[in-house]
């Protein structure tokens, strides 16, 4: 069944909103770094929340940012989120990692979980929810499938969000935290099998690289089938 369950939360995210800009790049202080990260993690935790909500659960009360020298860039553990402290000095416009961890946090899957769909939702929240107006270029699904997780499969999940259900990242998370990411979740949310909605994923995004000359971007995703035929 397509379309059920609309999700007011996402709704809100997608609203226009003003686009603040910040450039810290002329004197990143971690400790200024940390404050603003800290003012965006109070303002998105909340959101975050809403859209992977579930009857009966309550995200962690609290979060750590711990900034330290690490490899990587960052991860996150339970309810603290570890940030490379060198990686924030030479990026400290990377406020969308700060959201793909938080998305970590909200997750807290106790169950194995295919590990694309972790990283897909939260990589699909930071680029389709959280910074929309980067209009993220899409990766080529021929030489990255979404098993490869994160962006690769963030994309796929929103082209499918957009599609068939508006709901999908709510539905999809709550399978997650049951331990019910089966099959039968994708037929249920889209009528389709995964593998139709990959092949269907793979023939937009060829046919729109042939339109519009160019590589797809998070903006030339369709927006919803059949809007206004079948009511919400
Ligand atoms: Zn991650």
């Amino acid at each position: 069944m397509v379309g059920w369950g609309l999700l007011a939360g996402a709704a809100i995210l997608l609203a226009p909103k003003v686009v603040v800009e910040v450039d810290v790049s002329a004197s990143p202080s971690p400790a200024v770094w940390a404050e603003r990260a800290k003012a965006l993690a109070e303002e998105w935790y909340p959101k975050l929340a809403e859209l992977l909500r579930q009857p009966g659960w309550k995200p962690p009360a609290k979060v750590t940012l711990r900034f330290e020298p690490m490899e990587g860039v960052a991860g996150t553990a339970g309810d603290v989120i570890h940030i490379s402290e060198a990686w924030v000095r030479d990026h400290p416009d990377d406020w969308g990692m700060v959201i793909h961890e938080l998305v970590h946090v909200v997750q807290a899957y106790r169950n194995p979980v295919p590990g694309w769909i972790t990283e897909g939702i939260a990589d699909g929240i930071r680029y389709a929810k959280f910074e929309p107006q980067r209009d993220s270029a899409l990766h080529d699904p021929d030489k990255s499938p979404y098993t490869d997780g994160y962006w690769s499969a963030g994309a796929f999940l929103t082209f499918v969000e957009r599609w068939y259900d508006r709901s999908l990242f709510t539905r999809l998370n709550e399978a997650a935290r049951r331990g019910r990411c089966t099959p039968e979740f994708w037929r249920r949310a889209t009528g389709k099998s995964l593998e139709a909605l990959w092949d269907e994923y793979k023939n937009w995004y060829r046919q729109t690289s042939e339109e519009k000359g160019r590589q797809p971007r998070l903006s030339d995703l369709p927006e919803q089938r059949g809007k206004g035929a079948g009511g919400e």
